[in-house]
């Protein structure tokens, strides 16, 4: 790979390819799943779901055995005498909250999630938040945002919350880099290290791990995002004065690549020391991907609609792994954010941005991929008629980024395919 290749013309890439946007019968989750990722890196954060017991069993049944583990998340369960208004929510919130602080007195963040229920009674979380901030000011700090199936579609969630932070943080003059999006910890303490060995810093997280480490930011703020559905913290980032680098999403060893040089870049490292920090990791990156891409070279791969990490995942499919998009389904597509990756995209598929299920399903069957991304109302039933699926959930749950995890982003499609191969062979024999 090269950084100067014509591969990067706009005109070969996908950034002008014309947008099937579709409205109609949606198969996603909604915002409260982005608490499972986000409660676990947040180690001082409590998410407060005001919802009704289907927001629970929803909160439940994603988090699996972690449920068990005394989680920092829960929901507090509207009733029907507060669905009627006979009584005052805002009351029986405050005392939950005491409740739960008071037994919970590790706590210093404490996120009110508003659900399709709170918000169509039209619960004020957000004057509720003040007050409650106001109340237990300066132990707890308490934020709201809205993860409802109304307003947000699944990854979005993590959107509305770092969103619904960036106007608290403190303001600051100092030239510092903030990455922004939740990383398993294992992969943020590989970036941070890469980015020390560059020469880069002061460099600060977006989320931090714990309310103390929480960034400020101001003018002289540059911020590089390492996941692409972080549209509204985008937008308050940028209302706060601090300034984006576009970039490729470090995926794959060309992401990475593409993403560090894009960071080096604005910090005056040369290239001759990029090359030199980055290199062994690279080879490590190009061979482990080398290994399944034997499976994948050649093959048609099938986005649905799911966490909008579809772009750039279809271009490290695409670039690296020799796989043709033929539809890349995302939820939203955020030509500022996705543009780096639309560029490098090879032109052919249909980019499509919502989703009309049937309609969709249609297309995927005359398709007929050799590998569908789908969720998991979808993936079993297409299994049924043969297709083979990759569950696009494990994809936001799994550590897939930078140069380590490349292999195993690789394998995560794979998988399903050398799955395939070796039970038809079981079958034959
Ligand atoms: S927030 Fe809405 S979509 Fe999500 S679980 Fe609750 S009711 Fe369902």
């Amino acid at each position: 790979m090269s950084l100067d290749s014509p591969a990067l013309a706009p005109n070969r890439g996908c950034r002008d390819t014309p947008v099937l946007k579709e409205r109609g019968q949606r198969e996603v989750f909604c915002g409260l799943t982005g608490i499972i990722w986000l409660h676990r890196k947040m180690q001082d954060a409590f998410f407060l779901v005001v919802g009704s017991r289907t927001c629970a069993h929803l909160l439940q049944s994603a988090a699996g055995v972690m449920i068990f583990a005394e989680p920092r998340f829960g929901t507090a369960i509207l009733e029907e005498k507060d669905l009627a208004g006979l009584a005052d929510a805002n009351t029986e919130l405050d005392r939950e909250v005491a409740r739960l602080l008071t037994r919970r007195p590790d706590i210093k963040q404490l996120f009110l999630v508003g659900s399709c229920p709170s918000e169509v009674i039209k619960l004020d979380l957000a004057r509720a938040a003040e007050r409650l901030s106001g109340l237990h000011a300066p132990h707890v700090r308490v934020y709201n945002y809205s993860g409802s199936g109304i307003e947000t579609t699944f990854t979005q969630g993590e959107d509305a919350c770092l969103a619904a932070m960036v106007p608290t943080l403190a303001s600051t003059t100092a030239r510092e880099l903030l990455v922004v999006g939740a990383l398993p910890d294992v992969v943020e303490d590989q970036c941070l290290s890469l980015l020390a060995q560059l020469g880069i810093g002061p460099v600060r997280m977006l989320p931090a791990r714990r309310a103390a480490d929480l960034p400020a930011v101001g003018a002289n703020t540059v911020f590089a995002l390492v996941q692409p559905f972080l549209g509204d913290t985008h937008a308050a980032l940028i209302r706060r004065g601090a300034r984006h680098l576009p970039a490729a999403f470090p995926f794959g060893e060309e992401g990475t690549t593409l993403w560090l040089w894009a960071v080096a870049q604005e910090f005056g490292i040369s290239r001759a020391h990029f090359d030199a920090v980055t290199a062994a990791p690279r080879a490590r990156a190009a061979k482990a991907v080398a290994a399944h891409a034997e499976t994948l070279n050649g093959k048609s791969v099938f986005f649905f609609p799911d966490s909008q990490l579809e772009i750039p995942l279809a271009r490290f499919l695409a670039r690296e792994c020799g796989m043709t998009p033929l539809e890349v389904g995302t939820p939203f597509l955020h030509a500022a954010i996705t543009g780096p990756d639309l560029d490098l995209l090879p032109e052919g598929p249909v980019i499509s941005e919502g989703q009309d299920v049937d309609r969709q399903l249609d297309r995927q069957r005359a398709a007929a991929p050799d590998l569908t991304v789908c969720g998991l109302g979808l993936a079993n039933p297409l299994e049924a008629q043969g297709h083979t699926t990759k569950w696009a959930i494990e994809l936001v749950f799994t550590p897939v980024h930078f140069y380590e995890q490349a292999g195993d982003l690789a394998a995560l499609f794979s998988r399903p395919l050398r799955r395939k191969a070796l039970l038809s062979k079981g079958v034959a024999a």
